[in-house]
């Protein structure tokens, strides 16, 4: 060791004395932080949190509107707490917009089979009307992998597939933060998504590269706020117990 490594070894124990000193000295109250307090939502099995927007109760689809045409209802059918896709009546999609948010969203393929690959048990919950959440009978079912269920359609393969049997009630949660763009309609930040599928994590906070395209490259244009929407895929899929809670 030279002289001046020897030197400069005692000024670093010099300088981490006196700081490990200040790390004793300090009481524990010195890291606890009060303010914010986090508000109180009272939950219960199998009912929306306290401090969500019921999207469908189970009774009624007033809060949904035809995709094509908003002044029109939407038609699908309303039987035993659930709604189902009615084939030809098109895509529905909620009245009210939303940016970020919390989503759950149950469904159930039809128990009988009928088709196979992407004709199997095919619907979508799309985010901001543009993005979609793959529904999709994947119970011994294969297709292309980044369109089966849990998939970003087109773009995001599921991490697993977590499809129960048709006729069973599966469960989406989805979090969702949409894409930004600045004042010129630049994109400044991409949409990403976190999906459990039956509370199996399938997409872990991905980014997206576009509004969901069938054929060609997915490409940003600038939007704001958008509707939650189901799609008509002409498989009588049904949804029940759909709730949001904007963040
Ligand atoms: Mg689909």
């Amino acid at each position: 060791m030279n002289i001046r490594s020897i030197m400069s070894a005692g000024v670093v124990t010099l300088l981490a004395i006196p700081a490990l000193a200040q790390q004793n000295k300090m009481r524990p109250e010195e890291t606890e932080v009060w303010e914010p307090e986090p508000r109180v939502v009272i939950t219960s099995a199998d009912k929306a949190p306290s401090d969500a927007i019921v999207l469908f109760d189970g009774t009624s689809l007033d809060q949904w509107v035809s995709e094509k045409d908003g002044s029109s209802p939407a038609e699908w059918e309303v039987a035993d707490g659930a709604f189902t896709v009615v084939r030809g009546k098109g895509g529905i999609r909620t009245k009210q917009e939303f940016t970020d948010y919390q989503l759950h969203v149950e469904w159930r393929t039809p128990t009988e089979i009928v088709g196979e690959g992407q004709g199997r048990g095919n619907s979508g919950i799309f985010m901001q009307g543009l993005y979609e959440v793959q529904v999709l009978d994947s119970y011994n079912n294969r297709t292309y992998s980044n369109g089966q269920a849990g998939s970003i359609y087109k773009q995001r393969i599921p991490l697993v597939n977590a499809t129960k049997a048709p006729g069973e009630w599966q469960t989406y949660d989805i979090i969702w933060t949409a894409p930004r763009f600045n004042a010129d309609g630049i994109l400044t930040s991409k949409a990403r998504v976190t999906v459990l599928h039956n509370g199996v994590l399938v997409q872990n906070n991905v980014e997206l590269d576009g509004p969901t395209e069938y054929i060609g490259i997915p490409k940003y244009k600038a939007h704001g706020a958008g509707p939650i929407a189901l799609q008509d895929h002409g498989n009588p899929v049904s949804f029940r117990n759909i709730w949001i809670r904007p963040l």
